[in-house]
């Protein structure tokens, strides 16, 4: 997923591009990869001033030992290293549970252990499918010919021909037959269908046909299915990620006509993992007995769902009839789009082989020399749906050579503080599942745990960008100022120079395609400083901050990138328009090693509840502006939220106060500090007993977009009072709990 000004990342609902002001990394931007991988370099581009890292770190009394560990740390990060990761983790398909995937985790697992990683693989047996046989055929009206999906086919491509290549499919969607009429529904979104419904259109037994975009994918069937859908087609317009865009591949990086975007359809923002399984492991020894039956789980839908390129899609759009569609639903092919229903018919014959399957986390551990039982925990998944060059082995490939530098430093004696956990998840695209089972089984442990460090797609293009919880988002803006970017200067400088960059295009072009990128909230605190996004769902991180509430981030590096989760998303599209030096592999692998190292050793931990307690702040005001547009006079009063989100923000910044002084007993401050986030931690969201977090989750409606206080601005929402009422009752709780637990630093 994208969020056009965050310029956050993630991947398992990621629905399209990013768009970037930039076009795609040049050669001639980069500085030689034998340069950067010599050292640290400090030759840098004459436009900006030269790297300079900080010499102090908040968090660390004296940080001379740091500071080294760091310098030796990121000269070790290679960008050939890691284009030969890239390479072999990509040689072919690898859907989670395969062969190939299996072979990716060994291969991960070696480099865990030649580094030093205490490393080993966790099996999980899981209830997924694969496509057998998928079809869609135009049956109607008889001058009309489309026997679909197409062959993922370019020009020229060199990986395109394998045979190992799944049919494009949509993961949990049912086995089905239909035939019906069909009806256009714009991105599928709430008002899409309210829309319909206005213009008098019925949806019982149609099957509807939706653009990839702006919501989660899982949602548009969750919705269609409610106004009686009997089956729905998901395809990309080249509006959103195509040759609207720019050139399409191979001339460019934007979405062929044959190319389609498969992906899960699991309703994850009710659970996410193993649908059999919520809220407990799928370990290979489960009872049976433990398992509720694919039948009784809330988070599977019960409509066919597949999805299709736009080639395919063209013969049934062009030939729908009834009105005009809204002039905003107007994609990028070369016809006036109708609504319909009819008069083209489709028939969607879809078979896939649900079965147990056997997936392979690999974990990697560095014991802590002096807090073995507080986790640094940090992962990446490295199942694809097909070769997954971005999304997501070069996270696995910045992820390896991290912990090649991290296995120098091990090597020169250096030990982390705290114990780190390295994961390479799997099976993330089906439904974030392999990081859901280990959170489920080691709950305990985890709620040890500072915070977890997420990296999915490392590398679409040159544009770095971040998402965390509120009390990590300056860490992470410190964090990039100590890591050289190849554009010059820091990665900090050049990410607070593109986002303003984007803010100020933004402002000047309203009505330019990105107006058409989803809306983020505003962020919450108008600061002068570059924007860290928030955390929605969409990848390894829902269960550790969601479930279990572990402070959490997320990184990545993106532009334009129109080959999600297609065949062409591989090793030649990568080496070609995302990163041609693997210089920003190098700059990811860095960032990402120096969060995890930084955070493992600092004498007192660098979360910032002031920060926190203000962004709630704003998240209320927000709301009790809303529940006065949906209520009116009966709108409940926010007074306690307020004031209970202002003595979280006092709170906050009385311990920022010594975080800062280094005074007092580290030990009991880190307590604090940890056991502040998990505070926010309720019985469960309405309807959704799994998402445990008061302040994020993902939304029923956007499914990738973090709802923030969830509880209470879905039930405002969907404008019911008393829900809301308790729904306050509840935060407020859940905030005077968070800035209890600080408080008791000043005793
Ligand atoms: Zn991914």
């Amino acid at each position: 997923m994208i969020r056009f000004i965050l310029a956050t990342f993630a991947c398992a609902l990621s629905f399209a591009t990013f768009l970037s002001s930039q076009q795609s990394a040049t050669s001639t931007a980069h500085p030689s990869a034998a340069q950067q991988s010599a050292t640290v370099s400090t030759k840098q581009s004459a436009a900006t001033a030269p790297f300079t890292p900080p010499d102090k770190i908040f968090g660390y009394r004296d940080p001379t030992a740091e500071l080294n560990a760091e310098k030796t740390f990121l000269a070790v990060p290679d960008p050939l290293l890691a284009k030969e990761h890239l390479r072999t983790l990509t040689a072919a398909p690898h859907v989670a549970g395969s062969l190939e995937d299996r072979k990716t985790a060994e291969y991960v697992l070696g480099q865990y252990k030649a580094a030093g990683l205490d490393a080993y693989i966790q099996e999980y047996k899981v209830w997924m499918a694969l496509p057998l046989d998928i079809r869609v055929d135009v049956v109607e009206p008889e001058n009309v010919i489309m026997h679909g999906p197409s062959p993922e086919k370019v020009s020229e491509d060199p990986y395109q021909n394998d045979p190992r290549i799944l049919p494009a499919f949509n993961e949990y969607s049912p086995s089905g037959d239909v035939t019906a009429e069909v009806v256009y529904a714009n991105y599928g979104r709430a008002e899409d269908f309210a829309k319909l419904k206005e213009m008098g259109i019925d949806l019982k037994g149609k099957i509807v046909i939706v653009r990839y975009g702006e919501v989660f994918r899982g949602v548009k069937p969750f919705l269609a299915a409610q106004y009686g859908a009997a089956g729905v087609i998901i395809y990309s317009d080249p509006w959103d990620d195509g040759y609207f865009k720019g050139d399409k591949y191979p001339k460019g990086p934007w979405r062929p006509d044959t190319a389609v975007q498969r992906g899960s359809v699991q309703y994850l923002f009710r659970y996410p993992g193993d649908p059999t399984t919520p809220g407990i492991a799928s370990v290979p020894n489960l009872p049976a007995s433990s398992r509720i039956s694919p039948e009784a789980a809330t988070d599977l839908p019960r409509i066919p769902i597949t999805p299709l390129s736009y080639a395919d899609a063209t013969p049934i759009l062009a030939n729908l009839g009834g009105p005009e569609s809204p002039r905003s639903w107007q994609g990028a092919l070369p016809f006036t789009y109708h609504v319909g229903p009819g008069p083209v018919k489709v028939h969607m014959a879809l078979k896939l082989n649900y079965q147990f399957v056997t997936i392979w986390d690999v974990l990697g551990v560095v014991r802590g020399s002096q807090f073995p039982d507080e986790w640094v925990l940090t992962g990446n998944h490295r199942d694809a749906w097909v070769y997954g060059a971005v999304d997501p082995n070069s996270g696995t490939a910045a992820q390896l050579e991290a912990v090649h530098g991290i296995g120098t430093l091990l090597k020169s004696g250096w030990r982390p503080k705290r114990t780190m956990l390295f994961a390479s998840w799997d099976a993330e695209e089906e439904g974030l599942i392999g990081s859901t089972e280990f959170a489920e089984q080691h709950a305990k442990e985890i709620s040890r745990a500072d915070a977890y460090f997420n990296m999915d797609v490392a590398v679409a293009g040159p544009d770095f960008g971040a998402s965390a919880v509120p009390s990590l988002k300056q860490y992470m803006r410190d964090v990039a100022k100590s890591v050289p970017s190849p554009m010059g200067g820091s990665v900090y400088d050049q990410w607070k120079a593109t986002a303003e960059k984007k803010e100020s295009e933004r402002a000047s072009h309203p009505d330019a395609p990105s107006s058409s990128m989803p809306q983020v909230e505003p962020t919450a605190i108008a600061r002068q400083d570059v924007k860290v996004g928030d955390l929605g769902s969409g990848s390894d991180y829902t269960a550790f901050l969601q479930h279990l509430g572990v402070p959490s981030v997320d990184i990545g590096s993106h532009g334009p990138y129109g080959v999600y989760h297609s065949a062409f998303d591989n090793f030649a599209w990568f080496t070609k328009f995302a990163d041609p030096t693997f210089v920003y592999e190098q700059e990811m692998a860095r960032i990402y090693g120096l969060e995890i190292i930084r955070m493992a050793s600092a004498d007192v931990l660098p979360l910032n509840y002031e920060e926190y307690g203000k962004e709630i702040g704003e998240y209320v005001k927000a709301a009790e502006l809303k529940a006065k547009t949906n209520f009116g006079t009966q709108a409940p009063s926010f007074a306690d939220a307020t004031k209970a989100a202002a003595r979280l923000e006092k709170a906050g910044g009385d311990i920022l106060k010594m975080q800062t002084a280094l005074t007092g007993d580290a030990a009991v401050l880190n307590l604090l500090l940890r056991n502040a986030e998990r505070a926010f931690l309720i019985d469960g969201l309405p309807d959704r007993p799994w998402y445990k977090h008061s302040i994020y989750a993902p939304g029923e409606h956007t499914g990738y977009a973090a709802v923030v206080i969830p509880g209470v601005n879905e039930a405002i929402e969907s404008k019911d009072l008393a829900v809301t009422q308790k729904q306050l009752q509840i935060l407020t709780a859940a905030l005077n709990r968070a800035a209890g637990v600080l408080e008791a630093g000043n005793k």
